[in-house]
């Protein structure tokens, strides 16, 4: 099956032999890249996916993630008649329990998104649910959902089809051919160098599972990837289990639980799991496993035998324990790394590895054929991870955080307990002073709310802080408020050519003078939204561009790839060196003007210039995030205490980012991420206004196609009629029987007394002239609403929908 001769050359190199390397093969021979060539250290499928339970679960918690799967399913499904090799695919469904009321409202918000991503889920009866799975005791059973379209897969003989398949379009493999250098020049991949020889390449899928952030290293790029050992127990056979049986899942036990070979196959994601050193795994670490821990898994057999008492008597074949990688946030790495170009990065599957490869394999050979990857992923973008992550120690406290919130109920307000104050913005003595409730952004801790430090209660209901962000709307749209900005992304852009730099990545008019700031859209040549921001013109060659806190590394890689050749401009990473506090509400001018920074007042909208508060040189740009009158004020990090001081001295309160997303989204301001992503063109978001459409900038043709015709989606906004009603984001939204469109950012709206939630809507069914009255779905139960095409509250003095004023920021 292996070759053992090495070419001299490939178009692309696929690094690692597991199923995401297979499955990364098979979609570029099938691209037309016939001289792709795999390389394995030891053989194929031997690090993880040989022992993978491979269970196949389409629901993810975005449509393209799902989407991913879909492919994956239809691909196991299909592959068989294609290659002559059979995947083992068994679609016999999957079954999720509840057993309490939040995890009953966890898998109806889960059955809620099946029906908005067009997947097959429904609510069904506990006594349907023991007819499917005769063998559970459902005694403290409530309610369950039953997925027909799930399934499952043989690992290594889907490995076998997709290594077929990709031979037939010429591409080559070698096992027992470790990569042990990667060869750059002038920051792009030139080669691998093995064992054996090198490869001249011009790409490398690096596909090398738990060894991604050593693989990765010899290119100095970062990929925060860390294992822990993943258990199942393998049992003989078992009363009332007969072969073929939908996957039963029984989260609430932090059990997975399946038929295999006459037997049961019991996993877990324990609430703790253990984190393995990488480098006692070693190079030849294949078709190995760890040693049982029965200790450690004592506590999921207990909920096992509750759940499948006829266990008891069953014979144990193993415990098994392999490793499986993991990464800071729980989502796989698929993309480009920053650092390098040519270097594709298709790791950290956090043990969805299985389910998710056929897609994602499909997604990283069109990135690197095509220049772009298929659907927004950028849940996946390994751009989203700042340096922090990276550390050893981090990764080991974190992972196992993460394995054991995989089958965690997902409540808004959710935090990471591990791997916290990583990074601290210089205000973070005073947050703490004033007993901030802190969330994790890029490694960022920000104040979400004041007052309460500790740990809130969560729930799907009225949250425990409501009445306390609640109060900081309040001061902030009646007095003056400081929000803590400092943790956005800036970039300095300098040079001869900054200007027509930036007028070529950049939607809007570069060219205003200094003293002028703009708000501007990065697209792709496909129109869709990379990124968005502000740009303060310093000087006619001097700028700063404010992007989102989770966007300074994808925007600066962006940003770098785009220059010309012989382009005299200087791109630098100034996050770091400036704190930025905005200064809002109908009091901020009296703020401004008590704090000493009263040259501030003169400031038309969207201007900025230079102010003194405490004795500190400040810039101050006249804008806000929230909608309230007021400025955004960039000082040197190391003066923004003084600063700060000055401005509560002089009355303004500190309030925190859940009240900063409760007054965005009355005023419908959008946040990457969120509301816009690289699918979403402009003109969609209603961003329209920001695109200046005489002159030339990257994704315009594609924009200039679609111009003039009123756009399929939009996005509007919901205010629903219940105020106890708590709508979380991707709920689908409808119009009598009809989905139409979907949620995208949600809060209670305390200025209009209502929740709200920005949705993007198919403009056929729900239109200004037409229909209004919606539904939106909230975990099954429908919650009516009407959709206006103006912001859900607009301040009063900043009221204009003419005015540029949409900033968006996260
Ligand atoms: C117990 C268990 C149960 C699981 N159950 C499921 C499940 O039900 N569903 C699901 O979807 N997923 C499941 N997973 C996860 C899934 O198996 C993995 O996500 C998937 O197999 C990872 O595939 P991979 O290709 O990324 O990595 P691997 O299979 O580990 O492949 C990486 C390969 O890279 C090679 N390599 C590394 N460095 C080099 C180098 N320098 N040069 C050449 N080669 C190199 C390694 O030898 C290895 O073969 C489970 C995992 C475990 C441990």
């Amino acid at each position: 099956m292996s070759e053992t001769v090495l070419p001299s050359h490939a178009s692309v190199v696929v690094v690692g032999g597991g199923v995401m390397g297979c499955s990364t093969l098979y979609h570029l021979a099938g691209s037309g890249v016939s001289d792709a060539v795999l390389l394995e250290r030891n053989k194929l499928t031997s690090g993880t996916t040989w022992h993978s339970a491979a269970q196949v679960r389409a629901l993810r918690s975005s449509r393209n993630l799902t989407d991913l799967i879909r492919y994956s399913v239809s691909l196991y499904t299909r592959l068989e008649k294609e290659t002559g090799q059979a995947t083992g695919w068994i679609g016999k469904g999957s079954l999720s329990i509840a057993t309490t009321e939040d995890r009953l409202t966890h898998i109806g918000r889960q059955a809620a998104l099946a029906r908005l991503f067009g997947i097959r889920a429904r609510s069904i009866p506990v006594e349907e649910a023991k007819e499917r799975w005769p063998a559970m005791n459902v005694q403290d059973v409530i309610g369950a959902v039953w997925s027909p379209d799930d399934g499952r897969v043989s690992p290594s003989d889907l490995c076998a089809a997709l290594v077929k398949g990709a031979k037939t379009g010429g591409a080559r493999i070698c096992e027992d051919t470790g990569v042990v250098g990667i060869l750059t020049e002038g920051g792009r991949i030139v080669g691998v160098e093995t064992e054996g020889g090198a490869i001249r390449c011009d790409a490398i899928a690096l596909c090398t599972g738990l060894w991604s952030r050593k693989a990765a290293a010899m290119a100095n790029v970062e990929v925060p990837v860390w294992p822990c050992e993943h258990f199942y127990l393998l049992t003989g056979p078992v009363d009332g289990v007969e072969g073929n049986m939908p996957t039963l899942s029984d989260h609430d036990a932090h059990l997975y639980i399946r038929d295999d070979s006459g037997g049961l196959l019991v996993g877990c994601f324990e609430p703790h799991g253990k984190p393995i050193d990488p480098g006692r795994l070693g190079d030849d670490f294949a078709f190995q496993l760890l040693p049982e821990d029965w200790d450690h898994f004592e506590p999921m057999m207990l909920n096992a035998l509750h759940r499948i008492p006829a266990l008891e008597n069953a014979p144990v074949k193993t415990l098994l324990n392999g490793p499986e990688s993991f990464t800071p946030d729980g989502s796989f790495v698929l993309g480009e790394a920053a650092e390098t170009r040519g270097l594709f990065l298709g790791c950290g599957m956090n043990s969805v590895g299985v389910a998710t490869a056929g897609g994602a394999g499909m997604a990283l050979a069109h990135r690197i054929v095509h220049g772009h990857l298929p659907m927004d992923l950028h849940e996946a973008d390994p751009k989203r991870f700042p340096s922090c992550f990276n550390s050893a120690a981090t990764l080991a406290e974190r992972v196992p955080e993460v394995l054991g919130k995989h089958y965690e109920i997902a409540y808004p307000g959710r935090q990471w307990t591990t791997g916290r104050r990583l990074r601290l913005t210089r205000l973070d003595p005073y947050w703490r002073a004033a007993r901030a409730h802190f969330g994790q952004v890029y490694g960022f801790e920000r104040p979400l709310y004041f007052g309460e430090s500790g740990e809130p209660a969560l729930s799907f209901g009225k949250p425990a802080w409501f009445d306390r962000v609640g109060r900081e709307v309040k001061q902030a749209h009646e007095h003056a408020a400081v929000f803590d900005q400092s943790t956005l992304g800036k970039i300095g852009v300098a040079g001869r050519d900054a200007e027509a730099f930036l007028n070529r990545v950049c939607t809007s008019d570069m060219s205003r003078p200094p003293g002028r700031a703009v708000y501007a859209m990065m697209l792709n040549v496909r129109g869709g939204i990379e990124s968005d921001l502000v740009a303060l013109r310093l000087e006619d060659d001097r700028y700063r561009l404010y992007v989102g806190t989770s966007a300074i590394r994808r925007d600066l890689a962006w940003l770098r790839r785009h220059l010309a050749e012989g382009e005299e401009v200087a791109l630098d990473d100034e996050t770091e060196a400036h704190a930025v506090l905005a200064l809002t509400g109908p009091e901020a001018a009296r703020v401004a003007e008590a704090s000493g920074a009263g040259d501030l007042n003169a400031l038309g909208l969207y201007c900025h210039g230079e102010a003194h508060i405490a004795g500190v040189a400040v810039r101050g740009v006249r804008l806000s995030y929230v909608g309230e009158a007021g400025w955004e004020i960039t000082c040197p990090a190391e003066s923004a205490g003084a600063v700060y001081g000055a401005l509560y001295d002089a009355g303004a309160r500190p309030c925190g980012l859940f009240a900063q997303t409760s007054m965005r989204i009355e005023k419908r301001f959008l946040a990457y991420g969120h509301d816009i992503d690289t699918d979403v063109n402009p003109l969609e978001a209603g961003l329209g206004f920001s695109i200046r459409w005489d002159k030339d900038f990257i994704g315009r043709e594609a924009l200039e196609r679609v111009r003039d015709r009123p756009p399929a989606n939009r996005i509007v906004s919901v205010i629903l009629d219940d105020a106890e009603a708590v709508p979380l984001g991707h709920e689908p939204v409808y119009l009598r029987d009809r989905i139409v469109g979907k949620t995208t950012s949600t809060a209670f709206g305390y200025r209009i007394d209502r929740p709200v939630a920005l949705a993007m809507i198919d403009t056929g069914s729900v239109s200004e002239a037409g229909e209004r009255r919606v539904e939106i779905d909230i975990a099954g139960v429908r919650f009516p609403g009407t959709v206006t095409f103006e912001p859900a509250f607009d301040p009063k003095g900043t009221r204009t929908r003419s005015r540029p004023w949409a900033v968006t920021r996260r």
